[in-house]
């Protein structure tokens, strides 16, 4: 169903026509006055009954008539049109549903998943938080009765393939909650990544421990508490971060495996802030460049054969890491040698998008759906000007590489605790 409702802009007193997807899924809003650029941001609420809606929009005023001069299309699962005159408009326009392809099964399938997952998403992400922050305080016990006694739907069906009475130490507390946790999050990672994910432990890293077993201990035995923490708590809490905003990127998610294909001139997105999606975006980008040091210390040991040679020599592990002159540089100097260690990784990071989020130098275009980043430094100036669908591209893609980088960081914390601390795991064998 498609709803039309008609509003003025608060500032310039533009009319529009809002016409919106009715799902059984609520619309979060953030387009901006074709005219004076004002961002017109809120939500539309649809009640589970599919029909009682109720639209709670800022920086514009619903309006009585029905004359206007633009219309925005509207809807939390799909791609939208980008604003059109009144003239551009058709008077038997398809709804956004019937042009996103609905018949592919498949498709539809992966979207009412995610759907269903930001509809829960208060769940997810206090799970999340509470399952680690027991891990982190070493509450065995409780993560164990957790896993016991919970009515959580997920550890009904995990409980008939789980032992979760074999959960005894630390380890084995940890491996029943990356069991869990994927299970959650399985359902917001695209097409094919749990796939690459799951080759990370079974191809990759387990490749390194059989080819190289004396030097992936000395390596683990380096390691110190910092990796842990990152895998324990500044991830996990990223994670959550990047999935309380995960409902405002549906229709990329849709549109992901061909995104290539999208007609960016006319295609544009109605629920997305720029301005929170930029926030997330430094805060990944930070942790990429951080955590991606236990991939180059494995492709180290593959590549030179022990974890502290590089191409160019021997040198203190961190030292040299901590010697590039960016972060930045470092990481694009790794993921750039030939190794697919680095794969789902590499590409993902834009120095521009993140120093003008930390310099607040971020111009919106609402009515081209372009977003422009500006650098300005010792009287340089660097602009990048993106769609809002590609920026939005950009964060799912920078999510999806920590969550490669938390697969590395979560098999070599399990390596070390059996390897090096020879601590037994029970659960799971
Ligand atoms: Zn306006």
């Amino acid at each position: 169903m498609v709803v039309n409702s008609y509003y003025e802009c608060e500032y310039c007193k533009t009319k529009l026509r809002l016409r919106y997807q009715v799902g059984y899924f609520d619309i979060p809003v953030n387009i901006y006055c074709p005219k004076c650029n004002s961002h017109i941001s809120g939500s539309i609420f649809i009640d589970n009954d599919n029909i009682s809606i109720s639209e709670n929009l800022i920086g514009a005023i619903k309006v009585s008539h029905e004359d206007y001069e633009y219309v925005y299309e509207l809807s939390t699962e799909f791609l939208v049109d980008k604003c059109k005159t009144k003239e551009e408009t058709k008077p038997f326009d398809l709804t956004m549903f019937m042009r996103s392809n609905p018949f592919d099964e498949e498709k539809r399938e992966r979207q009412n998943n995610l759907l269903w997952f930001n509809k829960n998403i208060l769940t997810f992400i206090n799970r999340i938080e509470n399952v680690y922050n027991l891990l982190n305080n070493k509450k065995i016990d409780l993560i164990k009765r957790f896993f016991l006694e919970s009515d959580d739907v997920f550890l009904k069906d995990l409980r008939m393939e789980y032992d979760y009475n074999k959960i005894i130490n630390k380890v084995d507390a940890m491996l029943a909650t990356k069991h869990y946790v994927n299970t959650l999050l399985m359902r917001t990672m695209p097409k094919r990544v749990f796939e690459n994910i799951y080759n990370v432990m079974h191809v990759k890293v387990r490749r390194i421990v059989t080819n190289h077993p004396n030097e992936m201990k000395r390596f683990l035995s380096y390691l110190d508490e910092d990796y842990l923490e990152l895998y324990l708590n500044r991830i996990p809490k990223f994670i959550v971060d990047y999935i309380k905003v995960i409902g405002q990127l549906i229709p990329i998610y849709d549109n992901y495996s061909n995104f290539n294909v999208i007609d960016f001139g006319k295609k544009g997105i109605s629920t997305l802030s720029i301005d929170a999606m930029s926030v997330i975006y430094k805060k990944g980008y930070e942790l990429l460049c951080d955590s991606i040091d236990l991939v180059i210390g494995l492709y180290n040991i593959e590549s030179n054969g022990q974890f502290d040679i590089f191409t160019d020599g021997r040198y203190d592990f961190t030292t040299k890491l901590n010697s590039y002159n960016s972060k930045y540089n470092k990481f694009e100097t790794f993921t750039s040698f030939q190794s697919d260690l680095f794969d789902g990784i590499k590409g993902t990071l834009n120095n521009v998008i993140r120093n003008a989020e930390g310099h607040n130098s971020i111009f919106i275009d609402g009515i081209k759906q372009e977003v422009t980043f500006v650098n300005k430094h010792k009287g340089k100036k660097t602009t990048y000007t993106i769609s809002f669908l590609e920026f939005g591209k950009m964060c799912i893609d920078l999510y999806v590489a920590i969550l490669y980088i938390w697969e590395y960081c979560y098999q070599l914390t399990k390596l070390k605790a059996v390897l090096v601390d020879a601590i037994e795991l029970n659960y799971g064998k």
